[in-house]
C-alpha cells in the first residue's frame, strides 16, 4: 500500500487529457503538478516511548514484533481520507504512532492491553488502514505514548461450519485473502466494497461496512453471527445462537466500536454459497427522482438484485466522460443492476420487466461490465487529483425514503456554501425497505491551505446532514471527524451510555482515545 496515496504505486493512473480539460476548463484549477515529499522527509515526532515500556510490549508479541523504525511508524500515520492523505503528501508525520505492535495471538492482544493500561499507552487498532474518517488518529494528551496495534498477523480462517453457513475468522484477514479461502469451499462473504483489496474484516466489522453488492448479501455488519472482544478488563465472547432473545444483543455494542472498546480478535461470519454467475447491466432513467422511485418500488415490493446503484445527472456524465453536457440537464441518470447466482437468467429477466416498467431503458451489459472493471480502481484518481492540485473527497449518509430529497439538497447546498463551485456528484449506493444511503463525490480547486478548506467544508455538511434528519455516516464510520455530528444524533442521554460503556470496558481510556466517543 502506497503511504501517501491509495492502493498499489504501480497500478498509480496519470490523469486523462479529459480529466485535465475538465479540471481546468470547468473548474479553474491551474496549480503546477505537486508530488508527495519523499518517504524519509516525512516529519516524526521523537519517539515518546521508554526502553522498559517497549521492552515490556516486545515481551509480550516478540522482539521482532515491536517496530519503531521510521518506514513502519510512517506507514501506520493516520488513515486514507484526502484529509490524511493531503497531511501525509505535505510530509506531515505529527500523529504517528511511537511504535507499532503485532500480536500473534487472542491471549497477546488481552497482555498487551493490561501493559499498556498499566503504562498509560494509548493503543490504536490497526487493520489494513483504510479509515476515512481518522479512526487512526489517536489523542496523544495525557498519555505516555501511543502503540498502532497492527492485527496482521492474525490472518487465519479458523474454521467453517458448512451445516450451519458460518466462518470464523481472526480479525486481520484482508477482504480478498478472505474471499480467496471461502473460495475454495464454494463460498464466498459477499463483501466487496470499494477498499476491498486492503481493508481487513476486522475493520469492516469495527467500522460497520457496507459493500457494492450489500442490496444482496446485506451490511457487514449483518454478517456477523458472532465475535470475541479483548479488553483491558476481560474478555467479551458473544452470539451463540442465530437470534436471541436473551437481553440485549451486545454484539451491536461492539460492531460499530472502532477500536474504542476492544480489540475484535475473532469474527463468526454467515457465508453463502458462491454464485456460479455474475452479470451487471445498465439501465438509464429520466432523472434522478424518477430512477429513485424505481430503486424504492424494488427495494419495497421486489425483486432486488444484488446490486443496485443510481447516479445522479452530473455524476453519470461526469462517468460518461462528456464534462460539456454536465449541467445541461438532458442526461438522464445511470443505474446500474447485477445479478449474481447460479443461474441469473431468471432474476434478470423480473428485474429488466419491472425496471422497464418503473420507466426504465435497459442499456444492456457494457456499462454494467466497465462499471465492474473499474470498481475498485477510482481511488487512483483521487492521488492524481490531488497531485493536479485538486481536492477530490467523498462522503456519505443515509435516510429514509421520504427524506432523501431533503438530505440530497441539503448536502449540496452545503458543500456549494463552503466551497463556491465545486462539482458535486452523487449516487445512491445502498437501498433498503425504508430508505437508502447517499454517496458525494467533491472535486474542487485546491486554496492554498487545502487542510483548512476541506476542514470547513466537512464541518458545513456534517450540521447540513445532522439538520436534514439523516445519519452521519451510512458505512464510514464516526472516527474523529464525525464525532461532533454523531453527538448531536445521539443527544445527551445517548453520548453518556457511550462513555459509560467506555469507562467500564476501558477505565484507563487507553483504547484509541478522541475516536467515537462524542
Ligand atoms: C478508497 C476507499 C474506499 C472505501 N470504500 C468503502 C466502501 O465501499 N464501503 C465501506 O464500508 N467503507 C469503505 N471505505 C472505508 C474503509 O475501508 C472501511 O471503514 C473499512 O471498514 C476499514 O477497514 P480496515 O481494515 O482498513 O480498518 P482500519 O482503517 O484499519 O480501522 C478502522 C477503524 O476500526 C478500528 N479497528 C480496526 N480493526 C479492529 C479490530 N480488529 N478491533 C477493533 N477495532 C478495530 C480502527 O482502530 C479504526 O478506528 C473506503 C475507504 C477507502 C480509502
Amino acid at each position: 500500500m502506497s503511504w501517501s496515496g491509495w492502493g498499489d504505486p504501480a497500478q498509480a493512473r496519470e490523469l486523462p487529457e479529459r480529466i485535465r480539460a475538465l479540471l481546468r476548463d470547468l473548474l479553474g484549477v491551474r496549480a503546477p503538478d505537486a508530488p508527495a515529499v519523499p518517504l524519509e522527509a516525512v516529519r516524526l515526532p521523537a519517539v515518546a516511548l521508554d526502553g522498559p515500556v517497549l521492552d515490556a510490549l516486545a515481551a509480550v508479541a516478540g522482539p521482532g514484533h515491536v517496530l519503531t523504525g521510521h518506514e513502519a511508524r510512517v506507514r501506520h500515520t493516520r488513515g486514507k481520507s484526502t484529509l490524511d492523505l493531503l497531511r501525509m503528501r505535505a510530509g506531515d508525520g505529527s500523529d504517528a504512532p511511537d511504535a507499532v505492535v503485532l500480536p500473534g495471538s487472542h491471549d497477546e492482544v488481552a497482555e498487551l492491553l493490561r501493559v499498556c493500561s498499566e503504562a498509560r499507552v494509548a493503543v490504536v487498532p490497526f487493520g489494513g488502514g483504510t479509515s476515512v474518517v481518522g479512526g487512526l488518529a489517536a489523542a496523544r494528551a495525557g498519555f505516555a505514548g501511543v502503540v498502532a496495534l497492527d492485527l496482521a498477523r492474525l490472518d487465519r480462517l479458523r474454521s467453517v461450519d458448512a451445516e450451519s453457513m458460518v466462518a470464523e475468522f481472526e480479525p486481520g484477514v484482508r477482504a480478498p485473502e478472505a474471499e480467496r479461502l471461502l473460495a475454495r469451499r464454494g463460498l464466498t462473504l459477499g463483501h466487496f466494497p470499494q477498499s476491498f483489496e486492503y481493508a481487513t474484516l476486522g475493520g469492516f466489522a469495527a467500522a460497520r461496512s457496507s459493500g457494492q453488492a450489500s442490496a444482496g448479501y446485506g451490511r457487514f455488519d449483518d454478517m456477523v453471527v458472532g465475535l470475541t472482544l479483548a479488553t483491558p478488563v476481560g474478555t467479551l465472547d458473544l452470539g451463540r445462537a442465530p437470534k436471541s432473545a436473551a437481553g440485549p444483543d451486545l454484539r451491536q455494542l461492539v460492531l460499530g466500536s472502532e477500536g474504542a472498546f476492544g480489540v475484535i480478535t475473532s469474527l463468526r461470519l454467515r457465508v453463502r454459497r458462491a454464485p456460479a454467475e455474475r452479470r451487471y447491466e445498465g439501465w438509464r432513467f429520466a432523472s434522478f427522482a424518477a430512477g429513485s422511485a424505481a430503486m424504492r418500488a424494488l427495494a419495497q415490493e421486489g425483486p432486488l438484485p444484488a446490486v443496485l446503484r443510481l447516479s445522479d445527472e452530473t455524476e453519470t456524465m461526469a462517468g460518461l466522460a462528456k464534462p460539456e453536457a454536465i449541467g445541461s440537464g438532458d442526461s438522464g441518470c445511470l443505474m446500474i443492476a447485477g445479478y449474481e447466482g447460479d443461474s441469473v437468467a431468471g432474476q434478470r429477466a423480473a428485474v429488466s420487466e419491472a425496471l422497464s416498467r418503473l420507466g426504465g431503458e435497459c442499456l444492456g451489459p457494457e456499462p454494467g461490465q466497465e462499471w465492474e472493471r473499474g470498481r475498485f480502481s477510482a481511488p487512483y484518481l483521487r492521488d492524481s487529483l490531488l497531485a493536479a492540485g485538486a481536492t477530490v473527497e467523498t462522503l456519505e449518509t443515509a435516510g429514509f425514503w421520504s427524506n432523501l430529497p431533503r438530505l440530497y439538497d441539503a448536502v449540496r447546498l452545503a458543500l456549494l456554501g463552503a466551497l463556491g463551485a465545486p462539482l458535486v456528484m452523487c449516487h445512491i449506493s445502498h437501498v433498503y425497505e425504508t430508505g437508502a444511503s447517499l454517496y458525494f463525490t467533491v472535486v474542487t480547486p485546491q486554496e492554498a491551505d487545502p487542510v483548512a478548506q476541506w476542514e470547513r467544508a466537512k464541518a458545513a455538511v456534517n450540521a447540513a446532514i445532522v439538520a436534514a434528519g439523516g445519519t452521519v455516516s451510512h458505512h464510514h464510520g464516526v472516527g474523529r471527524d464525525h464525532r461532533t455530528a454523531y453527538g448531536a444524533e445521539l443527544g445527551p442521554a445517548g453520548v453518556s451510555v457511550l462513555a459509560a460503556v467506555k469507562a467500564r470496558l476501558d477505565p484507563a481510556g487507553i483504547l484509541n482515545p478522541g475516536v467515537l466517543i462524542p
